[in-house]
């Protein structure tokens, strides 16, 4: 059956990041100057504004800073998920990521729950990094 969900589109700040989803690495920007990680990627580091940048790998651990249980969704593909959580994950680099929480019942879901990155490959082209319950 063909995914029907939103994919990620092309975009060259984000090819690095999707390109190494692809691999399951999460790949972000690193800062050559203050050492800060970044997300979303950007030319300039938001926290120094310096333009050396290098790519690093996430371990793929980290918490759950916020979530919420989706009950509704306005989107048909997503109708047969119900329920599901979309959380912002804080990654132990820093970046804070917005992804799924998976392999859990939603109630089982908390704020500052430890997590860790698990790999959806929903094309063939496409992975998509959500987290589960860290063991
Ligand atoms: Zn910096």
């Amino acid at each position: 059956m063909a995914y029907d969900k939103p994919l990620p589109g092309d975009n060259p700040d984000t090819k690095a990041f999707w390109d190494g989803c692809r691999r399951h690495r999460l790949l972000f920007q690193k800062c050559g100057s203050c050492g800060h990680v970044r997300w979303p990627p950007a030319l300039l580091c938001p926290n120094c504004h310096g333009r050396d940048t290098d790519m690093v790998a996430s371990a793929g651990r980290g918490t759950v800073f916020s979530f919420v249980i989706y009950r509704e969704t306005p989107h048909p593909a997503f109708q047969a998920d119900l329920p599901y959580v979309v959380a912002l994950v804080e990654l132990d680099e820093g970046p804070r990521l917005i992804t799924n929480i998976v392999g859990c019942p939603c109630e089982d879901v908390a704020c500052d729950m430890p997590v860790a990155v698990v790999w959806d490959d929903v094309t063939e082209t496409v992975s998509l990094p959500k987290f589960r319950p860290a063991r």
